[in-house]
């Protein structure tokens, strides 16, 4: 079945995400824009993610519950999970290795855990965008522990990616999906590093306003509406990447 997925969207507990990104609004919108499934992958919270798969649910579009983590080596890092309760589960080990430090909500924008019916549940007031004391070995370990799935993000791009920050593709990541930022043509970005040749590369809107969802979308084969199906097409390179206009 063809799988139209944004699997990088952030919402209203990003501080960079606008508040019109609630559950709800992102779920109408991704369904307006013809997606059959998405990710909410808030900066190192997953907790939007629990609120839009129930919304989702009950509107037919599968939520995937995922984390876009920042990880010691500053690296981007979407954590994708099967399901809200393995959600859950990897967000209680994550969690406690993020710093104590607080956010400035007039510097860094609110970070607002908002439920289907767009209610205020709570604000989270520990600053979200900051490295994690685990590093990408330790992360995905423990995505994968939980049943889930890493994609890293922006491989491309000049902050926190794998190749501009790390310098270099780490083997037990290679073979992962790699995704390209939605403004990079794929071209361009293995011109600039030839590593990426022959990977499996995909893209994501990288979304912060409802607007943007969908904006580059990768369109898979898969043999059904999972995570883990979704994956098995991404390897197997079965999949076509699309942009928006405009
Ligand atoms: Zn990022
Ligand atoms: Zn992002």
């Amino acid at each position: 079945m063809r799988i139209a997925a944004d699997l990088h969207i952030h919402s209203t507990l990003s501080p960079c995400g606008s508040l019109e990104m609630s559950p709800r609004a992102i779920v109408e919108q991704a369904l307006a824009f013809g997606l059959d499934m998405i990710a909410l992958t808030d900066h190192n919270s997953v907790e939007n993610g629990f609120h839009a798969a129930a919304y989702g649910a009950s509107r037919g579009l599968s939520v995937i519950c995922g984390m876009e983590a920042q990880t010691v080596e500053d690296v981007h890092l979407l954590c994708l999970l099967p399901s809200p309760s393995a959600a859950a589960a990897f967000y209680r080990r994550i969690y406690p290795h993020l710093p104590e430090t607080a956010n400035n909500p007039a510097y860094f924008g609110d970070q607002v855990v908002v439920d289907c019916a767009d209610n205020i549940v709570r604000v989270e007031e520990r600053l979200l965008l900051n490295s994690l004391d685990l590093s990408l070995g330790e992360v995905t370990a423990l995505v994968v522990a939980c049943g889930g799935f890493v994609i890293p993000a922006h491989v491309e791009s000049r902050q926190y990616s794998l190749l501009a920050t790390l310098g270099f593709l780490p083997d037990e990541l290679a073979a992962c999906p790699l995704e390209i930022s939605y403004c990079t043509p794929f071209e361009a970005a293995v011109a600039a590093f030839p590593a990426l040749a022959g990977r499996r590369l995909v893209s994501n809107s990288d979304a912060h306003y409802l607007a943007d969802i969908g904006r580059a979308r990768t369109v898979f084969e898969a043999e059904g509406k999972t995570l883990a199906a979704v994956f098995q097409a991404a390897l197997a390179g079965r999949y076509c990447v699309e942009y928006r206009e405009g």
